[in-house]
Parts: C-alpha cells; structure tokens; sequence
C-alpha cells in the first residue's frame, strides 16, 4: 500500500484567497504534499491550471453556496448553482455531474471577534448522494473556538496547537448517524486556507500562511499501486480513493501520521480490506489498526462506540460481527493528556 499526503479545501485569488496557484503549489511543494485541492467560492476559473505544479498534483473543485451549507464539489466541469433552501437538490445535481461532494463546516461556529460572528453551518442534512463530510476543518475549528481574546492570542502567538484540541463532536457524531444507516461516507480534514492579510499595504500580515497551514490538517490517501507520474491518472487515483473513502486525516503538527494502517484480514492470511472498504463477515476475522509511533494510544470504534483501547503501536482485534468500524489514535505527548490526532475511515462489515 502507498500512501499520499495531501490538503484539500484551498482558496486562492480566483475568490477570497490570497495567493495565485501557482504560489499555493509551491508551498505546497515545500510542504512535502502530493496533491492539493483547491476549492474557490462558486468559481472553477482554476481549472485550466489544474496539473502536475513542483510535483504536486494540483485539482481545482469549488466550493458552492455562500450563505450557508457549503458544499465541496470535486471533479466538476462545468460550475454549478448552490442552493441555500434546498441542499438535496444541489448535492444530487453535484452527483448527477459525476463529481464527489464533500459536506464543509457543518456544525461551523463563527467568533464574536471574527467577521462579526459570522458563520456558515448546515441546517438541512443531505439524505443520499454525496461522497462525505469534513470534520476536521482548522481555520473553521480555529474561529469557533475564539471566544476569548485573551486566550485566542496565546493560542496564536505561543501555542497555535492547544487550539486544535479534537475534531468538532457534533461531526464525529454526524459521520457515525450517517455510516449507521447504511451509507459509506467518507470523512476528510481540511485547511479552509485562505491566508488572509491583515493590516495597512506593506506592513499587512498573513494569519494562517498556506505554508503553515499545510503541515497541519491533511488527509493522506491510501493506494494500492503507486501515484501515476501521468497527471490525468493521478487525478482518477486521487479522486477514487476519496470516493471509496481509502483515507485518513492527520493533524500532523501533533506528529507525522504516514505510516498509520487500518486493514482487515482472515487469521494471517492477506489483507481482506483496508479502510473505506466492504466486507462480508467470515470467520477468524480481524482488523488490525497500526501506528507510526509508540506514544499512541489507538482506538477502534464499532457503529460509532468505542469498542476497545490500546497504548503502543498496534492494535489486533478480532471481528465477532458485523459493524462499521473505525480507528483512531491519540498521540501521547512527554507531558499532559493523549491528543487526538488520526482518524481513518471505516472498514464496513456487511453480514
Ligand atoms: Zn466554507
Ligand atoms: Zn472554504
């Protein structure tokens, strides 16, 4: 298995970003990413540069509605109208355009202090028809969580990482309502990077640089054969192993999460399944959940409870039925409380 590191949810110049694509691919490139997603506001005017930039693939979707229910629509041609009143029907036009749809901030909660409190949240749930949700989004995570002056300037200037704490409950609990009922959804984190200036002309400063924002939230891809160097195919890679939810989020400033694995297999037979994938339960399964680091302790999740606990690198559980399982791994600090840190889509277990 191969696995990418990447960011999505990306704005640049084309709406309210900050930096051209180009430039955005470059930081990118210092990153050690290998691909990117940019996701402007209800523009595709990027997709003529959408390639291989520095050697990071660089795919241009959007990001429709401004209102509310913002909507990441991957793959399209064509740009599409949102919807505020009626969400379902811009998901199933999204799907009817043979592009992914991703579900953005859905429980966002804006800051008193920022953009005077403005946010964007989800009121009405789509059914059917997208592809997943995002429920780790740092700069929307980062506005709901400045409630207080005081201790948003520490964050910012001594310690931008206690800001991050966990993913949003609410979306966590979303994403498990939704794989409960039968779906495969697949869960992403994001940056929602715009790398906003603030101040007058030349003394402006960039809050959150796309540099900096890219060693934070990523979503690494899992693939079975290596990334193609031929940009068309990779595109087809990126965005197949994002359907079928063959990925994990990473707060990677907490520590590097390549290396991480979450695979299913008969006793010490091969791999049966990997994360995002469907099973049908046999006998002398189970999942095995590994970590790049011993200060991990990693956590298997069954329909959305936790099922069992462990400290180490690796976790074997054995399958004794049917479920949505899913992984996720706190890293341990030296000091303090284990902070969450992976979360890995689920390897569904049908009877
Ligand atoms: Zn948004
Ligand atoms: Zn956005």
């Amino acid at each position: 298995m191969f696995t990418y590191r990447g960011n999505i949810h990306i704005h640049t110049l084309y709406s309210d970003g900050t930096g051209t694509i180009a430039e955005v691919a470059a930081h990118a490139a210092a990153a050690g990413l290998s691909y990117i997603i940019v996701t402007d506001h209800e523009t595709l005017a990027g997709l003529p540069e959408e390639g291989i930039h520095d050697g990071v693939v660089v795919l241009v979707g959007a990001e429709l509605n401004m209102e509310s229910h913002h909507y990441l629509a991957l793959g399209l041609e064509q740009i599409i109208p949102g919807n505020v009143d009626n969400p379902q029907e811009m998901v199933d036009r999204v799907h009817r355009a043979g592009a992914l749809g991703f579900i953005a901030h859905p429980f966002e909660k804006g800051s008193p202090y920022i953009d005077g409190g403005k946010c964007f949240p989800w009121t009405r749930f789509p059914d059917s028809g997208f592809t997943g949700l995002e429920i780790w989004n740092y700069s929307s995570h980062w506005r709901g969580r400045a409630t207080s002056v005081l201790r948003t300037l520490y964050w910012f200037f001594f310690n931008r990482r206690a800001a991050m704490d966990r993913p949003p409950p609410e979306g966590l609990a979303l994403w498990d309502r939704y794989t409960d009922s039968g779906l495969r959804v697949t869960a992403i984190g994001s940056s929602d990077a715009h790398a906003t200036r603030v101040g007058p002309g030349p003394l402006a400063v960039e809050v959150f640089p796309y540099r900096f924002l890219f060693r934070a939230i990523n979503t690494h891809l899992c693939f079975k054969e290596k990334m193609s160097g031929d940009f068309s195919t990779a595109k087809e890679q990126i965005y197949s192993a994002l359907e079928e939810g063959r990925c994990y989020l990473s707060f990677d400033q907490l520590h590097p999460g390549e290396g991480f694995s979450f695979t299913a297999a008969a006793g010490d037979g091969p791999i049966r399944a990997i994360m995002g994938e469907e099973l049908t339960m046999g006998e002398d399964l189970r999942l095995t959940v590994t970590s790049p680091t011993q200060r991990s302790e990693i956590r298997l999740i069954k329909n959305g409870r936790l099922l069992q606990r462990r400290s180490g690198t690796e976790l074997i559980c054995p399958v004794a039925e049917p479920g949505v399982y899913r992984a996720e791994v706190y890293y341990r600090p030296l000091l303090g409380k284990p902070r969450p840190w992976i979360y890995a889509n689920p390897i569904y277990i049908r009877s």
